[in-house]
């Protein structure tokens, strides 16, 4: 399997190279050259996995570099018991709110959010591909939340791999603090920097500018775009669409479709579910669900496409989606447009700031199955209460997004699976004002809440950060 970039300037790279780098040197992001196709005689012989050996599966049909016997192993480590349950990923039947709603668990994970499933693989299979390259790798990263915390989860303890992570001093959720700030580890450095998520950013950009700087000190990142994180992504559709079809005989199976709706902001998710559908996983419709930064909705059913400034992106109850600039979109729009219309297409948009695709909004959903729609500050908290009162049990609020939208999207007679992105004890404060009480704290995340915590603070200052990498850096 080969990758070739979105923009067309890139040699052909296994799928090992593309995971260790971020852009294309041309700037466009890696995709698949031919994507894979699984047919319903695979999916049968697929059934019968355990999840983490579905992963490897999945992902070996991405991964054909690194050798199968391996990638199990590296599978079986990132999805074991001591890091998510058996299954790593149940599903379950919101039926009590609407007849055919299912809900599908991502965020049973070391940080409760579905990011620990992409990169609980990369925390292996990142390690793993440095020791056959006897190289070392400084993760640096900035962070709101729900990144962090997964990327230091996955390579915490890992050799030849440390991760500076930066995030804003005071403007996380204190489970979120918590759940980054207890690590221990020596090859963990939480960076609290006195400024808002932007200015975190930046430095890491800052950073990353000096060419000399990153390639002395072995700067890389993990981040959205990575395409190890979309292979194991599309793990978790196929797996939904098979344990929704365990109880079906054969003939049912044939043309049992399902409607797998995505709380979405960078476009990461729910990209792998097109990616699946692609490859002939039997989706009739995916359904994107934004919060009130609602970029993706509004292209969905206008067909423009305009991203917005980091000022005019609105903080939002559910923050994790709190996006107005979808990287991953560049790669459905290459797939929509093929390789030749999407470079004009592209340099449009580049010096517009803007894309007009209407044209193809029918594709968009007759031949992609996409639809959407946009949820506020009120339908999450109507939605919580609601599947709350119908079910007793507690959902976050960007799944509730997700419910919201997938409750009006949704048609008699199709199953529609809403995918769980985090769970509701990560955002606690939300949950209460849905439910009008405190949710229960479980005993574990009052340990971790009350753990020591371990942080350096520091200016918004470039210099500063270089000086603690070059303390810290692996060499
Ligand atoms: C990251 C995240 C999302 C958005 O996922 P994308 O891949 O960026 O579309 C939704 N919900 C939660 C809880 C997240 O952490």
């Amino acid at each position: 399997m080969q990758f070739i970039s979105t923009r067309g300037g890139m040699e052909p790279l296994g799928f090992t190279d593309v995971l260790l780098s971020g852009l294309a040197p041309d700037g466009g992001l890696a995709v698949p050259a031919e994507i894979p196709q699984v047919g319903a005689a695979d999916l049968e012989e697929l059934r019968p996995l355990s999840y983490p050996e579905l992963a490897a599966r999945v992902i070996g049909l991405y991964a054909t570099d690194i050798d199968t016997e391996d990638l199990r192993t590296l599978t079986a480590q990132a999805y074991g018991p001591h890091r998510f349950p058996s299954p790593a990923v149940p599903l379950s039947s919101l039926s009590e709110v609407s007849a055919g709603l299912g809900l599908v668990g991502l965020s049973e994970g070391p940080t409760m959010a579905f990011k620990d499933l992409a990169m609980q693989f990369l925390g292996q299979a990142i390690p793993y591909v440095l020791r056959g390259q006897g190289k070392v790798l400084n993760i640096l990263g900035a962070t709101s939340g729900d990144t962090g915390s997964a990327a230091e989860h996955a390579f915490r303890g890992q050799e030849g791999v440390s991760v500076f992570m930066l995030s804003p001093q005071g403007r996380m959720s204190a489970v979120q603090r918590a759940q980054m700030y207890s690590l221990s580890d020596p090859n963990i450095h939480n960076i609290a920097v006195a400024g808002v998520f932007d200015d975190c950013q930046n430095l890491v950009k800052a950073v990353n500018a000096d060419a000399s700087f990153k390639s002395r000190y072995s700067i890389g990142a993990v981040n959205s775009i990575n395409f190890g994180r979309i292979a194991a992504q599309v793990v978790y559709y196929v797996w939904t669409w098979l344990r929704a079809t365990d109880t079906l005989s054969t003939e049912q199976r044939a043309t049992f479709r399902i409607d797998v709706a995505v709380p979405s902001g960078n476009f990461g998710n729910i990209y792998a579910g097109h990616l699946a559908r692609s490859m002939g996983l039997p989706i009739r419709r995916l359904i994107l669900a934004t919060n009130e930064n609602d970029v993706l909705d509004e292209f969905f059913r206008t067909g423009v496409y305009a991203p917005r400034a980091g000022a005019d992106t609105l903080a939002t109850s559910s923050p994790s989606m709190d996006i107005s600039r979808a990287s991953n979109l560049e790669r459905f729009i290459h797939q929509l447009l093929g390789e030749e219309a999407f470079i004009p297409a592209w340099r449009e948009l580049e010096q517009r700031g803007r894309l007009d695709l209407s044209a193809h909004r029918s594709r968009m959903r007759d031949e992609f199955g996409f639809v959407s729609g946009r949820s506020t500050h009120a339908d999450r908290l109507a939605t919580i209460r609601q599947v709350h009162d119908a079910t007793g049990r507690l959902i976050d609020p960007h799944t509730a997004d997700g419910v919201t939208v997938a409750l009006r999207e949704m048609e008699p007679g199709f199953p529609t699976f809403v995918l769980e992105t985090a769970k509701a004890a990560k955002f606690g404060g939300t949950v209460a004002e849905a439910i009008g009480s405190e949710p229960p704290v479980a005993p574990e995340l009052r340990d971790l809440l009350d753990s020591e915590q371990y942080v350096t603070e520091s200016d918004d200052d470039v210099a500063q950060l270089r000086a603690l990498i070059v303390a810290s850096a692996l060499a």
